[in-house]
């Protein structure tokens, strides 16, 4: 820091900030992680000033020999520590990953049979003609992913994002009275909607998902299968998630960010059947810029950290401290969605304190507690205020946290939402985001985790 502090002081203030504020704080965030000091270390080299555009091997850079070892080893790493039959680790962010297996399913599935039936060799030998006709066939295929509010991502087909704009697109959510997926309603609309890729995977959704019948259903129209494990790929990784809940060996893509459960640096991923490693190989330039090389030498040490046994005892202790924490709460009298959850996600509707999820965020965030606002299926209070808040048990597991620190914790969360009140508006009408938390409490939460 010293060295930062000697160019722009401020910026070695704020890391110095971060770094307290992150130690002080129970860092609930269900995306968020403590990365080794190892990964952390390893991002910040001289891989940091290499282009490197293109493959390994097949560069459009000269000098890119030590950048070919480290995406080499990442993905070798990678495909060790999913049984996956080709690895991509040169993604930036989670995104990224979901755009290059989006465009690698197009280019595969449309793109080469029609310039196979054009008898064309590549896009250079086509006429103004035909790429007006081809571009017509890209635009004009469908996508059918989980629905924001039943905890699907907004790149699954979410309308703002692009997801939503470059594919006609649909959405399965939730039975809505358990708040479960309903594999037959799912199956029904798969027949109905006949998409070209059904997503699978989760932001928000506090449950497993048996991906063996997501195949079966993508099957059932010929679709693909692409599952966006970003959220459980730690879960995955240290074999909680095996069987038909492991999504490798069902999926033709897996997709993924390297940070959250998995612990790595902050990044993407995406795993590929034989069948699609050519056109996911593409990812850059298709959609992406030159790799991070950085962060793909980053991914290949916690990748290597993930293929310890101490992994998966760290991603065992993350779904079970997910029930202690759930169970905490539950006996407390928190209404969760599911009524609980198997995998390091626990989605609370607290409505039932008379609260939306922005009031009981921003609460929680004055005791000390960081947290996210989420939506709840069919939530009445939409995607800005919410009715919900998302927790998760990755980064306090890697801080060591067990089952009585999560009781405690689920103990100190009931006592900020039962003692905050909602607010009201300069009008005097109720507010949706201020509130008002009882006298002292944010100090006594902030007390006890110090203690933890
Ligand atoms: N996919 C899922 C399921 C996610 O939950 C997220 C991030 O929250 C992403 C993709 C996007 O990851 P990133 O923020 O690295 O682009």
């Amino acid at each position: 820091l010293e060295v930062i502090a000697s160019v722009e002081p401020r910026i070695a203030d704020a890391t110095r900030a971060e770094l307290a504020d992150q130690r002080a704080s129970l860092k609930l965030i269900a995306s968020e992680n403590y990365a080794s000091p190892a990964v952390l270390m390893t991002m910040g080299t001289w891989f940091s000033d290499k282009y490197a555009e293109g493959t390994v091997g097949h560069r459009f850079y000269a000098g890119c020999q030590n950048v070919d070892t480290v995406e080499s080893l990442a993905a070798e790493h990678a495909r060790a520590l999913f049984g996956a039959e080709y690895a991509y680790v040169q993604p930036h962010s989670g995104i990224d990953a979901n755009l290059v297996a989006f465009w690698s399913i197009l280019a595969h599935r449309v793109e080469g049979p029609w310039l196979q039936k054009a008898e064309k060799k590549n896009v250079n030998e086509l006429t103004e003609e035909d790429w007006e006709s081809l571009r017509r066939e890209l635009g004009n295929q469908r996508l059918l992913g989980m629905s924001l509010d039943a905890g699907g991502h907004l790149t699954h087909g979410f309308r703002p994002n692009i997801s939503g704009k470059m594919f006609h697109q649909n959405q399965y959510g939730t039975d809505p009275e358990t708040g479960l997926l309903d594999y037959d309603a799912v199956a029904a609309k798969v027949k109905e909607f006949k998409p070209l890729v059904l997503v699978a995977g989760y932001s928000a959704y506090p449950r497993r998902v048996n991906f063996a019948k997501m195949r079966e259903i993508a099957d059932s129209v010929g679709a693909t299968l692409m599952v966006d494990m970003a959220h459980f790929a730690g879960l995955v990784a240290g074999k909680v998630f095996t069987g038909d809940e492991d999504p490798v060996p069902h999926a033709h893509l897996v997709t993924t960010t390297t940070h959250k459960s998995l612990r790595g640096p902050r990044g993407g991923m995406v795993l590929a059947t034989e069948e699609y490693a050519p056109s996911v190989d593409r990812g850059c330039p298709m959609v992406l810029g030159g790799p991070l090389s950085h962060v793909m030498a980053a991914k290949a040490v916690a990748f290597a950290e993930a293929r310890q046994d101490s992994f998966r005892t760290y991603a065992q202790n993350v779904a079970d401290n997910a029930k202690s924490l759930a169970d905490g709460l539950m006996k407390r009298g928190t209404k969760l969605v599911t009524d609980g959850t198997d995998n390091h996600i626990v989605l609370l509707d607290v409505s039932g304190y008379g609260l939306t999820g922005r009031q009981a965020e921003s609460a929680l965030l004055e005791a000390g507690v960081v947290t996210n606002r989420n939506s709840v299926p069919a939530d009445p209070n939409g995607a800005w205020y919410t009715s919900g808040v998302r927790i998760g048990t990755p980064a306090l597991t890697t801080r060591g946290f067990g089952h009585d620190e999560f009781d405690n914790v689920a103990e100190l969360i009931t006592q900020v939402l039962s003692n905050t009140q909602p607010g009201t508006t300069k009008a005097g009408t109720p507010s949706k985001a201020s509130y008002v938390l009882g006298d002292g409490v944010a100090d006594k939460v902030k007390a006890a985790s110090a203690e933890m």
